[in-house]
């Protein structure tokens, strides 16, 4: 449903051939036709948006330019604030959390008139592969309601190939926003650390996340880009520059590109299917005058564990706050230090209060070295090595993921599940920009192909995405569940 893109629709608004509060309206019918099997959403504020929608109709009405963005519903992930709406995070903990104040992406957002159907599913806090972790139970992926929309940013996916909204905002501090567009054949992109702001975002691992936008195509992953790009004095970490149009990297032209392998994304673990997926890919890239360049990154391999310390580590530490005393759930105890403990016991879910336990045990006295000091080493090798691979290719071409969308239940050890993220973690450790594009089918379910580039190298990305995309439109097909009229 390839018309029904940021850029197809801004097109039909501003030649008024449909409305805003008609769009709005009918995303919403669909939306309450098909939310029941998929459960992407865990707070809806249609009222807000058939609101705004309205303000956008009478902006065109009266000649006004308006965003690309304006007036076309979108939705975003529970774990970034909306002012007055509810910010859960799927957690017990939060479940009655009403956010005082808006994120910054959402303040950007508003300036080009956005339009959000509510708050969206995912793993508490983030932590886990398939949104299964959520304590409001789990979404459904619109392929194939029996398996998984991957995670943590799953409601974000689910939406968006359901067509219950047009984009979405996810997180991804491992691979949240990447392996879930792969398992639902949508497009998902990883800023840069520091290219958008985490203020109001409810903190995972610090080091680790970054926020970007889950589309239909490349260049709506681009046209939300340019809305919440940007320097922000709020976040320490923000980069200080110019800011960009994303949107000029899209030209269909591919030739001189050197686009680098890493053998280390292709071994064991890895599908066939997935690798021949990627290998046709690179073929088309090949034919339309890229050079394919075989190169090595060793400590890939040991992406995972490096990231199963790190990010524990300051989950560990941002999870703190999370007491009982200052907001959230609380529990009832004998005396201070019962209620902490009750309320933390409780509030939390397995998932996160593991990560906790991990996160507690690298950081403390005699095991910091051994583990959280390796492991910052560790991170600063594979860094370099990413770098010297950036010195003889553009961008890298790896798997989103290792197949396609798992079912439910599917991972009884979450050791084995966390060993399914060695195609995105690395990439987060290092900081750098990534897209998630479809690049193939097995039995009927997507699969993706990251693209990764070289820090601040959305451009490059953005290109080879659109290039592969233009010529493979038999990739961007909707989910059955997205159908409509
Ligand atoms: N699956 C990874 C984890 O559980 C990544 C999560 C994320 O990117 N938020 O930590």
């Amino acid at each position: 449903m390839v018309e029904y893109t940021i850029h197809g629709l801004h097109e039909k608004l501003v030649n008024k051939d449909i409305s805003s509060v008609e769009l709005t309206k009918k995303i919403i019918a669909h939306r309450n036709l098909v939310e029941g099997e998929i459960h992407a959403f865990l707070s809806m504020s249609d009222e807000t948006a058939l609101e705004r929608a309205a303000e956008v109709d009478k902006k065109i009405a009266s000649g006004e330019r308006i965003s690309e963005l304006a007036g076309i519903p979108g939705a975003i992930k529970d774990n970034m604030c909306i002012k007055g709406q509810p910010c859960t995070a799927a957690s017990k903990m939060l479940e009655n959390f009403i956010a005082p104040y808006n994120a910054t992406v959402i303040e950007k957002l508003e300036s080009c008139d956005y339009i959000s159907l509510g708050k969206l599913n995912m793993d508490e806090f983030a932590m886990g592969s398939s949104t299964e972790c959520s304590y409001f139970g789990p979404t459904h992926n619109p392929w194939n309601l029996e398996s998984v929309p991957g995670g943590s940013s799953g409601g974000s996916a689910a939406a968006v190939a359901a067509n219950e909204a047009i984009w979405t905002l996810g997180s991804d501090t491992g691979g949240s926003i990447r392996q879930p567009a792969s398992f639902t054949g949508i497009v998902g992109l990883k800023p840069t650390y520091g290219l958008v702001s985490r203020y109001g975002l409810l903190a995972f691992a610090s080091s680790l996340d970054q926020i970007g936008p889950l589309t239909k195509d490349v260049t709506d992953a681009a046209i939300v880009l340019n809305a919440i790009a940007g320097y922000d004095h709020r976040d320490s970490t923000s980069i200080r520059m110019e800011k960009k149009d994303y949107k000029k990297a899209l030209i269909k032209d591919v030739k001189g590109f050197r686009i680098g392998v890493p053998r280390e994304f292709f071994g064991e673990g890895i599908g066939e299917e997935t690798k021949e997926a990627i290998k046709s890919a690179l073929a088309y890239y090949e034919k339309e005058g890229a050079e394919i360049v075989d190169v090595s990154i060793p400590h890939i391999t040991s992406g995972v564990d490096v990231y199963y310390i790190i990010a524990p580590a300051e989950a560990s530490s941002n999870l703190a706050r999370y007491d009982g005393v200052g907001f959230g759930y609380r529990a009832s105890g004998k005396d201070i230090v019962d209620m902490y403990i009750k309320s933390r016991s409780t509030g939390f879910g397995e998932e996160v209060k593991r990560r906790i336990m991990i996160g507690n045990y690298v950081l403390s006295a005699g095991y910091y070295d051994a583990y959280y000091l390796t492991a910052l080493k560790v991170r600063t090798l594979l860094k370099r090595e990413f770098e010297k691979a950036f010195e003889r290719c553009d961008i890298l071409a790896a798997p989103s993921a290792s197949g396609t969308a798992f079912k439910f239940d599917a991972f009884s050890d979450p050791l084995a599940l966390y060993m399914e993220d060695i195609c995105t973690v690395p990439v987060n450790l290092i900081g750098a920009p990534s897209i998630s594009i479809p690049v193939g089918f097995k039995d009927g379910m997507p699969l993706g192909m990251q693209l990764i580039g070289p820090t601040l190298g959305e451009e490059k990305i953005l290109q080879a995405a659109y290039t592969f995309e233009q010529d493979h439109p038999e990739f961007t097909k909707t989910a059955p569940k997205g159908e409509f009229e």
